[in-house]
């Protein structure tokens, strides 16, 4: 499809800004918010439904505190986060109402998306605010998030958010042209790379090592956002925020940053978060024999070829299978405790009973909670587990 086609077509726009693009040294940079919130008025106008993801906070709340101040510790950029995200939406709130738009601030944490009713609490929210003409304005809740909830970056964030909102488009705006196919400053001769229709091992090596942006997420993070968005059937651009008018040539059409195309059979919504957003709290290890039936040809899991069992768990939790070779072949809500498990592994389905007193169940994962990934993508699969 023609990149000019699949921006026409986009109904539901996820617009990310990074903190290099809204932020100096000098802290907030209330120019390009509002420059920003001018081309999201438009995109609004045009019949779009728009939810803006923002960092931002921690930088301009450092600058807030003190200008050059670096907040070092975990509190202290927790604390930052506290006092910039209310001088972030007083921005925000000033420079929509300049264009008519009502904004709603909405900060979210990994607990609030890993836990399946949570996150659909989330989107009836964002739902609704999106009915009622408002503009939902989204950071990571910074100042509670600990290294396990945490969601990581606002790439990421962005990524789940899509998902979750069912976006055709994520425009994702950092403070460079692009991904580019080198490191810049070891190969002067980088180039822009304009339109990635599958993301390979090649192009996450080069991503990893090209230079971040002020905020947490590097190129590599938006990489693996933008795949993870295209799994969820969603195209990605990657593009200058620093540019005046960037949104509005990007809605036209222009060739500008990266796109990432859609796949073309994508996970359902609920497949994507069981894959990417559920956090697993276990593993299953399946035996060889379980391998092919389960991914390519759509089966259940079965107790049969479950060889170990990892993690303590409950019965409805989201678990890894791992092939025998210990690779992540997928991600699946078990119908069986971990300690059923333990006892029912290698068992078939009509042992069951006989071992555990009753049976619930004869799948312990059944095919529609169940995500195999391509065996054949290894690399990239194993990229978007470990964000
Ligand atoms: N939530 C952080 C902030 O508002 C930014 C995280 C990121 O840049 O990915 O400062």
């Amino acid at each position: 499809m023609k990149r000019a086609e699949l921006i026409a077509a986009s109904r539901r726009v996820v617009v990310k800004v990074g903190s290099g693009v809204l932020t100096s040294a000098q802290g907030l940079d209330t120019r390009r918010v509002a420059e920003l919130a001018g081309q999201i008025a438009r995109l609004l106008e045009g019949g779009r439904q728009v939810v803006l993801v923002s960092s931002g906070a921690v930088a301009s709340g450092a600058a807030k505190l003190r200008p050059g101040f670096t907040p070092a510790s975990i509190p202290e950029k927790q604390a930052a986060a506290a006092l910039g995200q209310s001088r972030l939406m007083q921005a925000y709130e000033d420079a929509f109402a300049a264009h008519g738009v009502k904004v709603a601030q909405v900060l979210l944490t990994g607990a609030d998306l890993h836990r399946r009713k949570r996150y659909l609490n989330a989107r009836n929210t964002l739902f609704t605010l999106l009915d009622w003409g408002v503009l939902p304005i989204i950071n990571e809740n910074d100042t509670v998030a600990v290294a396990e909830i945490k969601l990581g970056d606002n790439d990421n964030l962005a990524a789940t958010l899509t998902n979750l909102l069912a976006a055709d488009l994520l425009i994702n705006l950092t403070n460079v042209e692009g991904i580019l196919d080198a490191d810049p400053r070891a190969n002067p001769g980088a180039e822009l790379i304009p339109r990635v229709e599958k993301v390979t091992p090649e192009l996450l090596k080069a991503a990893s090592s090209q230079p971040g942006a002020v905020g947490r997420g590097g190129v590599l993070s938006k990489v693996k956002a933008a795949e993870k968005a295209a799994r969820c059937g969603a195209a990605t651009i990657v593009a200058n925020g620093t540019v005046d008018g960037i949104l509005d040539q990007l809605a036209a059409g222009d060739d500008r940053g990266t796109l990432f195309l859609p796949h073309d059979d994508p996970l359902t919504r609920r497949k994507a978060w069981i894959a990417f957003d559920s956090e697993p709290a276990g593993e299953l290890v399946v035996d060889e024999g379980a391998v092919r039936p389960l991914c390519e040809k759509g089966k259940s899991l079965l107790a049969a070829g479950i060889v170990t069992v990892r993690g303590s768990f409950l019965a409805g939790a989201a678990v890894r299978v791992l092939g025998p070779g210990e690779t992540v072949i997928g991600v699946g809500l078990s119908n069986y405790a971990s300690e059923e498990l333990g006892k029912i592994q290698g068992l078939r389905s009509d042992e069951i009973e006989g071992r555990l007193g009753y049976k619930d169940y004869d799948e312990v994962i059944h095919r529609d909670n169940l995500v195999m990934f391509d065996l054949e993508d290894e690399e990239s699969v194993a990229c978007l587990l470990s964000s």
